[in-house]
């Protein structure tokens, strides 16, 4: 006869649930790394106490790039090319060790590291991977320096990582042919420039509609959705007339793209800690004012949080430190959303924008049982970060606080 399994009881924690209930004090039962119950007085054949704790869904965080890591970029002249993969052991660790189980990796991560991830060789959050963002000869993806090389510095191709840089629609279908034959779950193109690429503006548009739109109707054809780095309105515009899933930065938005964005349900992934972090430790930002792209930046994600546009939390840790992660809840909350809005945008909307609601995102019976622990109220998102005491993912503690 076949051994019960176990029922593990997580007892007596203030639970956000992420369905939108309030908070409220409950147990949570695991069986087999799934949810099996949430309720009152629940019993189990083990029982983790949890008075006085907080306990959220495991954390969702739709735009990181575990592959990379800051930096000045010449020093990664001096990297041996696999070290990346080494250090990308290291940031998953750190990413999951914050309270993210669950990732979305918007470039830099291939088919062997999510599969690393998925088989259990490495920890870290459970990946959807773009591999490469794509864009046009002189944008955001193109590392082509004044000198006449282009390094690959940040972005090297190499089996696994098809090259980025499109002209064409012709060029555009086969780039995600290319990628979906590479494993992506995403295709993410820059569809303006960016601040930390050599040449390009963020404020121009890059790719005209019909490679746009090709990206679209090939992504769709293979069951794929794209996701657009978007921060110039004109961009912007551009990703939301293809039709794409999510607009990642929306730096510079006019309130007739944010009404289309509301109408159509097109996400918003604002990453708003990028230039703060960029501004607070001094890197320097040839291209634009750090502080009135802030500013911009914090009243376009207000005007659109207004206008009830779906919000997703995404940080661009790996541009930023990895582990900041959590101080975009805090930025949000700043910038308008509830406390209980931006959790949502960090658990269950998150997993919505993903696809992956099924199984993960709220605290319910069915779900994978990816668990955060936090020291007090968990609606109190400041200084959360430091506040995380125990991450478990499909019920298994694969992080946990050591008592100093
Ligand atoms: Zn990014």
């Amino acid at each position: 006869m076949a051994a019960r399994a176990q029922r593990i009881v997580f007892a007596g924690a203030n639970l956000f649930d992420g369905t939108g209930t309030p908070a409220a004090e409950a147990d949570v039962v695991v069986v087999d790394g799934l949810i099996a119950e949430v309720g009152r007085d629940l019993d189990g054949d083990e029982s983790v106490d949890l008075a006085g704790k907080g306990l959220l869904p495991g954390l969702i965080d739709c735009h990181v790039h575990v592959v990379v890591s800051p930096g000045p970029r010449h020093e990664l002249l001096q990297t041996p090319f696999s070290y990346r993969f080494f250090r990308a052991v290291a940031n998953l660790q750190t990413t999951l060790a914050t309270g993210i189980t669950t990732a979305r990796d918007a470039a830099g991560a291939d088919l062997g590291l999510k599969r690393a991830v998925a088989d259990g060789l490495v920890q870290g959050p459970r990946l959807q991977i773009a591999i490469r963002m794509l864009s046009q000869t002189g944008g955001h993806g193109d590392e082509w320096q004044a000198c006449g090389f282009a390094p690959g510095l940040a972005f090297p191709t190499y089996p696994g990582m098809p090259d980025g840089v499109i002209d064409g629609a012709i060029e555009a279908r086969r780039a995600v042919r290319t990628l979906v034959r590479a494993g992506a779950d995403w295709i993410k193109v820059a569809t303006t420039g960016g601040f930390s690429s050599p040449v390009s503006d963020p404020t121009r548009p890059h790719l005209r509609p019909d490679e746009l739109g090709e990206l679209q109707t090939e992504a769709e054809a293979a069951g794929r959705h794209v996701m657009a780095h978007a921060q110039g309105l004109a961009g912007v515009k551009n990703a939301v007339a293809a039709g794409y899933r999510s607009v990642e930065h929306g730096v510079w938005l006019d309130d007739e793209v944010i009404a289309r964005m509301a109408e159509q349900g097109t996400w918003l992934v604002p990453t708003l800690l990028v230039p703060v972090w960029s501004l607070e430790n001094g890197r320097p930002q040839p291209k634009f004012d750090l502080q009135a792209t802030i500013e911009a930046h914090g009243d376009s994600f207000r005007r659109a949080v207004d206008a009830g546009v779906r919000i997703a939390l995404g940080t661009d840790c790996g541009i930023v430190p990895h582990g900041e992660n959590l101080r975009e809840l805090e930025l949000m909350v700043e910038r308008g959303l509830s406390p209980a809005r931006a959790l949502a945008a960090a658990t269950s909307s998150a997993a919505e924008l993903l696809g992956l609601s099924d199984s993960i995102g709220t605290i319910e019976s069915g779900k994978r049982a990816d668990l955060v622990v936090v020291d007090g109220d968990p609606l109190d998102v400041r200084g959360l970060r430091d506040r995380i005491e125990a991450v478990y993912q499909d019920g298994r503690l694969v992080s946990a606080r050591s008592a100093s």
